[in-house]
């Protein structure tokens, strides 16, 4: 069964440069120094480790955590994620995982990933990684395309990236490479993906030995340059047919090649399966360190969660006095949102929500019982199996799967 000690996400937000399809926390290196001085990658450091000190000290007075939450103590996954965290000079990576260490129990087994960027890696930097416990590596990827690389607006070539992903590889076992599908084009500047673009991926995963693989469909998110060029018409689409096909071609050669698509976006070899994301599919509580990080905890009353989120401010994260006071609660969960929560959420796993956990996590509740009629109507059209697993077409169309829970 899986597991559910709470994992753990920091958040560096910190990039190069912003591509122009991001809308996640983040801020160009320039518009940081121009804004924080030279020293904001200490700064911001110094701050993580007073948030992860105020934790601990406020978990060791008996006290509850931000919103009536309970501050978990062990946790089994840690995910230093961005933002760029390779960014960082290492030492402050080595620091971070220190803390972490006296503020959190963290089993000797445990999955330690930290997200990189080609460009922001070096052989030094694998190394520090190494030897501070990180055991997993996501790179971003994208394409190895250059014409979509620049259209995305990343930072790296195709050379760069195969160079990072090499030399990812003479230290690390276990790397992820995250790609990016439905690529548009800019009329009269670049071409949409085509299939020989996502075939040179494939390629590239497989002539690598690169365990885990994920591939994102590409959004319009608002504010960023790419929802501009639409909105103004500028781009040319891929056409849909090509697009679905894509899809089917990455599932194809991955599985050929020996991986298995467990979750909507995500590929892995056989044991490397990302124990960090399985962790948000399964219902599991996380605690977030960082500026625009979200928690996700049980209150301490009882049957009722809270998910809370730190402001998204590099600024207000340097100077808090008390991290409660940059923190807002998003949701409180009552059992049933939750329940419904973790069908919707569990659904997103190919073998669907686990019946084991969600009878250990409902106090012996019946996944049949709760939602008898939601899951005859979605076997009845086919979309899951018997097992909760999804079907083909479930696959095809999980939206609708998703819906029935909301
Ligand atoms: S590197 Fe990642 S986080 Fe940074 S701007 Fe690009 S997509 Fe966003």
């Amino acid at each position: 069964m899986e597991t559910l000690l709470p994992g753990l996400y920091v958040h560096i937000p910190f990039c190069v440069k912003k591509c122009n399809y991001c809308d996640f926390y983040s801020l160009g290196i320039s518009e940081c120094v121009n804004a924080f001085g030279e020293g904001v990658y200490r700064d911001y450091v110094d701050a993580l480790k007073r948030e992860i000190a105020e934790l601990r000290q406020c978990r060791g007075n008996g006290a509850c955590g931000f919103g009536g939450t309970v501050i978990p103590e062990k946790i089994d996954s840690v995910y230093i994620g961005g933002g760029t965290p390779s960014i960082l000079p290492p030492d402050l990576i080595c620091e971070l995982l220190d803390e972490l260490r006296d503020g959190f129990v963290i089993a000797p087994d445990a999955e330690i990933t930290i997200e990189c960027n080609p460009g922001t890696l070096s052989e030094n930097k694998l190394i520090d990684y190494k030897k501070a416990g990180i055991n997993r590596l996501s790179i971003g990827v994208q394409s190895l395309n250059d014409s979509l690389l620049g259209f995305l607006g990343r930072i790296h070539d195709s050379k760069k990236a195969l160079e990072t992903i090499k030399l990812a590889r003479t230290y690390f076992d276990n790397v992820n490479l995250d790609f990016i599908s439905g690529v548009p084009g800019l009329i009269g500047k670049s071409r949409p993906q085509s299939l020989s673009d996502i075939e040179r991926a494939i390629d590239a995963v497989a002539e690598n030995g690169i365990p885990h693989v994920s591939y994102y469909s590409l959004i319009t998110e608002e504010g960023t340059p790419l929802y501009d060029w639409r909105e103004k018409g500028l781009l040319e689409d891929m056409d849909e047919g090509l697009e679905r096909e894509s899809y089917y071609l990455i599932k194809r050669r991955l599985n050929d090649a020996g991986y298995g698509q467990y979750e909507i976006s995500n590929f892995a070899l056989p044991g490397y399966e990302s124990r960090h994301n399985l962790k948000y599919w399964s219902g599991a509580e996380y605690v977030g360190i960082g500026a625009g990080a979200v928690s996700f905890l049980r209150h301490h009353g009882g049957e009722k969660y809270v998910r809370y989120s730190n402001r998204k401010s590099v600024a207000d994260h340097i100077d808090a006095g008390s991290f409660n006071d940059i923190r807002t609660v998003e949701e409180l969960l009552d059992v049933i949102d939750r329940k419904k929560e973790f069908m919707m959420l569990g659904f997103r796993k190919l073998t669907g929500p686990d019946r084991e956990i969600y009878s250990k996590l409902f106090n012996g509740a019946d996944i049949e019982l709760d939602f008898g009629t939601e899951l005859q109507r979605l076997r009845s059209e086919g979309l899951i199996g018997n097992d909760l697993s999804l079907t083909a077409k479930g696959l095809d169309f999980a939206n609708e799967i998703f819906t029935a829970f909301i």
